[in-house]
């Protein structure tokens, strides 16, 4: 058995961070722990996300339980396995989220998590190399951040016609407000993808005092009385232990960490006992609270020609696109998922927007290794509220490791969300009829022109709508009873174990969660090594 002074299970958007700052002090002895492989040939290309989204060798590929508002369907949960997590097979859009959010997270009494205390924390893990106000943006951290190729004229048009429904273009939403349309800023350089992998451990593979493992599915943690002192893991079915001297800390994501806690014995004594798994610490918010984004995708066939990838990516355009890419990086197969989106207000005296717009300049449909291209060309609108109050659960149904947690979404439970996505497929629907768009010939295809009524619309979301796979919240910060962590990540009443990742947010942040992960993992390394020189840790 093998002791260090710390242990960081998962290596994804949070877990990458956790870890190089903690093995910055040559003196910590750090241990980091990753189910998935080291990389995969796609994980580094940009559209390697069309490649990865159905790809066991680099995806959990989990499954929701079927649900009332998804008419029964179940929905895809896509979560990264490999080093960089979800970061090496998301969209790779770039998105904060709103000063509110973390205002609203300090007023839920969690203190040093105000936008002004976390600020810093986004300021240093990022090297933007747009523009922007240096009040707001970090230029000299690992994570590299770019602003998208120039507009070309579809998303010249785009703007133009948000524009003409009163939604302003805003170069920088990660700057001092959200509102308005804008190209997507992308955790993407030099026609790489920027994963915390790339950006957080490639430069840090050779530090002595960190020892990366791979392919090691950790089992549980142990627990002295209510101290954790390590974990069990297994790799090609050899069952390892490791201690750590100081802390363990997980960052295993919104879907797995929670699961962990489970198989641990932390969580709702009922349903462990009921698998035969011993109560180690009551805590009856483990799992709970689960958020996530139900959007439904409006799509938009396009009768001019050469303004989508339907028409520029076929036959000998595919051979272009691919050149392009091997000479600037750009074009199809260096982009973000969605390259153009909005943050726009369902109405008006709002203090801030609470609806999302994303544009894809393209129809996909399924295919056997994943999304591929339509013959038909067009162009898909996402539309839904960022700040759903639905909420949900995930939690274990045995005490095997392997076997995936019930993930249940409750999508739609709460009427304001039904009512606000309503809204935002109508926004979406304005945008892209608004003259500006005339040129090219624009047809609804979905929901479709018959369908006018708010129920019809809502009958449409429950039929088609999926997850934009930001799930958090299951082991939420707070001091309340369903709080799983305090404000600095510490296991209520478990010593040397904290959660660091997207389950630890007690809402939803208005965008996309990779930005915000990040952030946590950095905030978390910091208050650690806070922690020990002050002899709390
Ligand atoms: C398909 C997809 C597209 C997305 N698009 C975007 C986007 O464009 N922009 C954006 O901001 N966000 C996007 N997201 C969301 C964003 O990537 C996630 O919210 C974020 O990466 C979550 O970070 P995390 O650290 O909480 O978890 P993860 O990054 O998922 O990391 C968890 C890690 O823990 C490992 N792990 C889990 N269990 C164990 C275990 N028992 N033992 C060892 N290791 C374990 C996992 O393999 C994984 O590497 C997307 C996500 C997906 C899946």
């Amino acid at each position: 058995m093998q002791t260090y002074d710390y242990i960081v299970v998962g290596a994804g958007s949070a877990g990458a961070v956790v870890a190089n700052r903690l093995s910055a002090n040559p003196n910590n002895k750090v241990l980091l722990l990753e189910a998935g492989h080291a990389s995969h040939p796609w994980g580094r290309i940009p559209i390697g996300f069309a490649k990865l989204i159905n790809n066991p060798k680099a995806n959990w590929l989990y499954t929701a339980e079927p649900e009332a508002n998804t008419n029964g369907r179940q929905l895809p949960v896509p979560r990264g396995k490999m080093l960089g997590g979800s970061s090496a097979i998301n969209g790779m859009a770039f998105v904060r989220g709103q000063a509110q959010d973390f205002d609203t997270w300090a007023q839920m009494g969690n203190q040093g998590w105000s936008y002004e205390h976390v600020l810093p924390f986004f300021k240093r893990m990022e090297r933007y190399e747009g523009g922007g106000d240096d009040t707001f943006r970090g230029r000299e951290g690992p994570l590299r951040v770019t602003n998208p190729e120039p507009r070309d004229p579809l998303y010249a048009a785009l703007i133009e016609a948000a524009g003409q429904v009163g939604i302003a273009h805003n170069p920088d939403y990660n700057g001092a407000n959200q509102d308005g349309i804008a190209m997507s800023q992308a955790t993407i350089a030099s026609g790489r993808r920027m994963s915390t992998a790339a950006c957080y451990l490639d430069p840090i593979r050779k530090r002595p005092n960190l020892h990366i493992e791979t392919r090691a599915l950790t089992r549980a943690v142990t627990l002295d009385g209510q101290r954790c002192t390590g974990v069990r893991y297994s790799v090609g079915g050899n069952e390892r232990r490791a201690m750590a001297t100081r802390e363990v800390v997980i960052c295993a994501g919104s879907i797995n960490s929670p699961q962990l806690l489970e198989l641990s014995g932390i969580g709702q004594p009922e349903r462990l006992r009921a698998l035969g798994i011993e109560v180690r610490q009551a805590l009856p918010g483990v799992g709970e609270n689960l958020r996530d984004h139900f959007a439904p995708r409006t799509r938009w066939r396009i009768g001019a020609k050469g303004y989508t990838f339907n028409d520029r990516a076929r036959g000998l355009g595919l051979v272009a696109q691919a050149l392009r890419y091997a000479l600037t990086g750009k074009g199809m197969l260096g982009m973000v998922a969605a390259p153009m989106r909005a943050f726009v207000r369902s109405r008006d005296g709002l203090e801030a927007p609470d609806l999302l717009l994303g544009w894809v300049p393209m129809f996909t449909e399924p295919g056997r290794k994943g999304p591929k291209l339509s013959r038909e060309s067009g162009v898909t609108c996402y539309a839904h509220p960022m700040r759903p109050e639905s909420k949900g659960h995930i939690h274990i149904v045995s005490s095997d490791p392997t076997r995936q947690p019930a993930i249940n979404f409750n999508f739609l439970s709460s009427p304001v969300d039904a009512a606000l996505t309503v809204r935002a497929v109508r926004i979406a629907r304005s945008v892209m009829t608004a003259p500006a768009l005339g040129f090219l010939k624009v047809t609804e295809m979905a929901p479709g022109t018959s369908q006018t009524g708010d129920d019809e619309i809502l009958d449409w979301v429950k039929r088609t709508a999926e997850t934009t796979y930001h799930p958090v919240g299951t082991c939420k910060m707070g001091a309340d009873g369903m709080a799983v962590v305090d404000s600095r990540l510490r296991v209520h009443g478990i010593a040397g174990l904290r959660v660091a990742d997207a389950s630890i947010m007690p809402t939803l942040t208005s965008g996309n969660t990779n930005a915000p992960s990040i952030m946590i993992g950095e905030k978390a390394a910091d208050m650690v090594l806070q922690d020990a020189a002050s002899g709390r840790g």
